[in-house]
């Protein structure tokens, strides 16, 4: 049996510790080479951040071709995709003009291609930032944003009259 040092291991970019489970982390672009602690930690500060904390989808293989499942709250059907950081977030089937989506709920996807072969074979669903889209660009908007169960939770915690305005 060979046994490897840990000195030989690749280190943490966050905790400086070396590890086994330190590897490279991002579906997509390189976020970071985090060990698996650091990773779970920073996925999920993402995730809460961005409202991508959807349950994973059943079978996370088949990544296109699932029939949308419908909200338990508003009963209208949404769509699961995955983000680069290995979190989960529901997406409405439909795109919206940037304009009446608020930034915080602006998603757009990204089709991953074979090298090989033009075909699709990976999407992800990638929060949009950086740049503000046109007014006219269709974004696609959480699912959240337009839920009707989730807006009426919404006003009734919130009851305030002041807070309507002409925008
Ligand atoms: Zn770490
Ligand atoms: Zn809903």
């Amino acid at each position: 049996m060979e046994t490897t040092s840990d000195r030989d291991l690749p280190s943490c970019q966050h905790c400086r510790e070396p590890g086994r489970t330190v590897r490279s982390r991002g579906r997509i672009d390189l976020i970071a080479e985090l060990c698996d602690g650091c990773w779970n930690r920073l996925a999920n500060r993402m995730a809460m951040d961005e409202g991508a904390t959807a349950p994973p989808r059943p079978d996370p293989d088949d990544v296109i071709f699932v029939e949308p499942p419908n909200c338990v709250r508003c009963g209208s059907r949404f769509r699961v995709y995955p983000t680069v950081y290995d979190r989960w977030v529901n997406l409405s089937l439909a795109e919206l003009p940037a304009k009446d989506v608020p930034p915080h709920f602006r998603w757009r996807l990204v089709n991953v291609a074979s090298p090989y072969a033009p075909v699709v074979i990976d999407v992800f669903a990638v929060r949009v930032r950086g740049i503000e889209p046109l007014p006219g660009e269709l974004v696609i908007p959480t699912h959240k944003m337009l839920c009707a169960g989730e807006r009426a939770k919404q006003q009734s915690a919130e009851k305030s009259p002041d807070s309507d305005s002409n925008g």
